[in-house]
């Protein structure tokens, strides 16, 4: 049985010591009850019982099952069980077994399409961030044996074709990756076509869709040549492979004049919402510095949406097919990463890939260290990959997953065609 994975992930071992994080600084990690129990049988009668003990307790949500504890952590945010050489002092003692899930699998992500199981990788690691972000051949998929997928057990089953929003998920997110990585129009145009295909699908494509039934495509079928729901959405996604239509689509989005202040200002909220919870110094001062590269806490969001667009030209000028990559790559690992069948519909998928690209963009665009390298054009490439790797890792780890960061952009989307035209704000922002 083999699994399948982008070649990044194929490359990635963890560089422990050497890493500039650690996978549990600064989360919670919880322990399910039969990991916690077999920790327990390994330790007894042995020198770490009593630690183990004393650093691991009942989660105080009062949660059981998969996260039914939780381990401690030292005044410095890290997990108790670190070692000084960064490594966890439980896996080398007592092997792999003993880890709690998420210590176990993390950055892997597991996902369960059908019967074959997908490894995608989260970039909150900056080892997977910088493997992911750096090499143009990073997302080209292979198999990699499944024992490389650690614990494949724990794949989320996103695609059992039950019902027809997962039964078609998987030609859906094909047609999604071929428009991402199509090269003949704009990054940008190419979001903005995913939103108006998703728009396209939207009326008769949801989760608990009836348009697909037997007794819905009979009616179609009758009702003279009405096409039925599956001969629809093939027909729509053949639409998007054509070139005439991306073309069209670019010139419409070019056409479009939208203020840019409120993109700048929705970023900027995105960061500040997330300052007051998050501990690690690394990400506060990294927030500290964009916010003071884009003038400092009383500045305009159009004064910032000027900026913006200032130091976007340059870099376009300086290194546009490197940043194409960052974002490509992101964009591509974040549709392989995150199934859009776990959204409410196909363009609150596309909003939520959108919102993430948007706040990443503003952070790499207001990094120091990138602001310096406009001024210093002979800057080594290296310099930005560097900025580039910090900004997107610590926005995945800090940002991308909260819970309110999750909220905010369930609340910024709204319902229907709203949920589009704020699209189309953000879109017009990259
Ligand atoms: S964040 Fe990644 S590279 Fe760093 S210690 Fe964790 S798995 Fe290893």
């Amino acid at each position: 049985m083999t699994a399948s994975a982008p070649r990044y992930m194929a490359r990635f071992r963890c560089i422990a010591e050497a890493c500039e994080d650690t996978c549990c600084a600064g989360l919670t990690v919880p322990i399910s009850e039969s990991r916690w129990s077999l920790l327990r049988q390994k330790v007894a009668g042995g020198p770490d019982e009593a630690r183990v003990a004393s650093l691991i307790t009942p989660n105080p949500d009062g949660a059981t099952g998969q996260q039914a504890g939780i381990l401690g952590k030292r005044a410095d945010g890290h997990c108790a069980f670190l070692d000084e050489t960064k490594l966890c002092s439980l896996q080398s003692k007592y092997g792999e077994a003993v880890l709690p899930d998420g210590c176990s699998v993390f950055p892997r992500v597991l996902t369960r399409w059908g019967a074959q199981v997908e490894m995608a990788g989260s970039l909150a690691c900056p080892e997977t961030a910088r493997l992911c972000l750096l090499a143009d051949d990073a997302l080209v998929r292979e198999p990699v044996p499944e024992a490389q997928a650690l614990r494949p057990q724990m794949a989320r089953q996103v695609a059992s074709g039950s019902d027809a929003w997962t039964a078609h998920a998987e030609v859906v997110r094909e047609a999604m990756l071929r428009l991402l990585a199509r090269r003949d129009v704009p990054f940008a145009a190419r979001l903005y076509a995913l939103g108006r295909m998703a728009l396209d699908l939207g009326d008769f494509y949801f989760p608990g869709t009836a348009a697909f039934t037997d007794s819905q495509a009979e009616s179609h079928a009758d009702a003279e040549d009405a096409p039925t729901a599956a001969a629809r959405l093939a027909s729509i996604l053949r639409t998007y492979d054509a070139p005439d239509t991306l073309h069209t689509l670019r010139d419409q989005l070019e056409a479009l004049e939208l203020p840019g202040g409120p993109w700048a200002g929705i970023c900027a909220a995105v960061l500040r919402s997330r300052e007051a919870h998050v501990g690690s110094q690394r990400y506060l001062s990294l927030v500290r510095g964009v916010r003071e590269s884009y003038g400092g806490a009383d500045t305009t969001p159009d004064d910032a949406w000027r900026l913006h667009v200032t130091r976007r030209e340059a870099l376009t000028s300086l290194h546009g097919e490197r940043v194409h990559q960052y974002f490509l790559n992101h964009a591509l690992n974040h549709v392989l990463r995150h199934p859009f069948t776990e959204a409410s519909n196909l363009l609150n998928a596309v909003f939520l890939l959108v919102l993430r690209a948007s706040v990443v963009r503003y952070v790499l665009l207001g990094h120091p260290a990138v602001v310096a390298l406009l001024d210093t054009p002979g800057t080594p490439v290296a310099t930005l990959d560097a900025a580039a790797v910090e900004s997107f890792q610590l926005i995945a780890k800090h940002v991308e997953q909260a819970p309110q960061f999750l909220d905010f952009a369930q609340g910024l989307a709204g319902e229907g065609p709203e949920t589009f035209a704020r699209l189309l704000i953000l879109v017009k922002g990259l």
